[in-house]
């Protein structure tokens, strides 16, 4: 099943379920208790990121050729940053580039990213899937000068500006991803890819970065983890390749779907 968050004509959040002729079926109940069909069509009048996250948690350093690429080592551990769910953006949305904190390198990092459905704790690799509420798809927007530089020895400054986590268009449910270990995923930039590699290259699996997050740690419905980007990033491009405006990117995933957003400066407007 593929999920969709959406608006309707009056300015509604629902969630209905894709048809394979693109229109869509409203869904009663909620995706985290227990949800139904109710055969109705859905209007579809502005598509949401697939659900509004508890958390995003990511991980860095987990493909071999990226690592590679970025001249570091593989990790021992799965290495553990989080993004503010406040740098969540819908599909179709903006990416800005920050201005009034102003960033220069702005780069893409195209992720499968895993929705947690039901509280976990302590779970084995072996178990972890079956806490696995659907897949999407992720972009990982990151200012490399804040992060790498600026940042303070952490990565979180630089990975969340507003805008920084696109996710969706859709949440795929796991029967039809029983291998998240064997997708296509890819970057394309202004239509031209820019990564295009496996999941099959992650030094950590889905199941094996559930078992190492929820380790002493509670899992809560709704958490979202992105599970780190393939080799082809700007910053390890020659000359780099930083976002620009007037930029189309898009990550798609193979089973899941295509995840697009525009590129624009921040406005320089602050809260009242
Ligand atoms: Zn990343």
């Amino acid at each position: 099943m593929k999920i969709i968050r959406h608006l309707d004509h009056q300015g509604r959040i629902a969630h209905s379920e894709l048809q394979a002729d693109g229109t869509a079926l409203l869904l009663k109940g909620d995706i985290f208790e227990g949800f139904q069909s109710t055969g109705k069509q859905a209007e579809v009048a502005k598509l949401l990121a697939p659900l509004a996250p508890i958390q995003i948690l990511a991980i860095g350093l987990n493909y071999r050729r990226h690592a590679t690429e970025m001249g570091s080592k593989f990790p021992e551990y799965p290495i553990l940053f989080i993004k503010s769910i406040s740098s969540l953006q819908n599909p179709e949305d903006p990416i800005f580039l920050p201005r009034h904190l102003r960033s220069d390198r702005v780069d893409y990092e195209c992720e499968l990213a895993v929705v947690i459905g039901r509280t976990c704790k302590n779970v084995s690799a072996a178990r972890a899937l079956d806490f696995v509420l659907g897949y999407t798809c992720a972009n990982d927007v990151s200012a490399r000068d804040w992060q790498k530089n600026a940042g303070g020895g952490q990565w979180c400054r630089g990975k969340t500006f507003d805008t920084f986590c696109p996710l969706g268009p859709y949440l795929v449910t796991p029967d039809e991803i029983p291998d998240p270990q064997n997708l296509k995923l890819r970057t394309l930039l202004n239509h031209t890819a820019v990564q295009d590699w496996n999941t099959n290259d992650m030094i950590f699996s889905v199941a094996q970065i559930i078992e190492f997050l929820s380790g002493s740690t509670t899992l809560l419905p709704g958490t979202v983890i992105l599970t780190g980007t393939p080799h082809g990033v700007g910053m390890a491009a020659q000359p780099p390749r930083w976002l620009k405006p007037g930029d189309i990117v898009t990550v798609e995933i193979e089973k899941i779907g295509l995840l697009t957003n525009p590129v624009l400066e921040e406005e320089l407007l602050s809260t009242p």
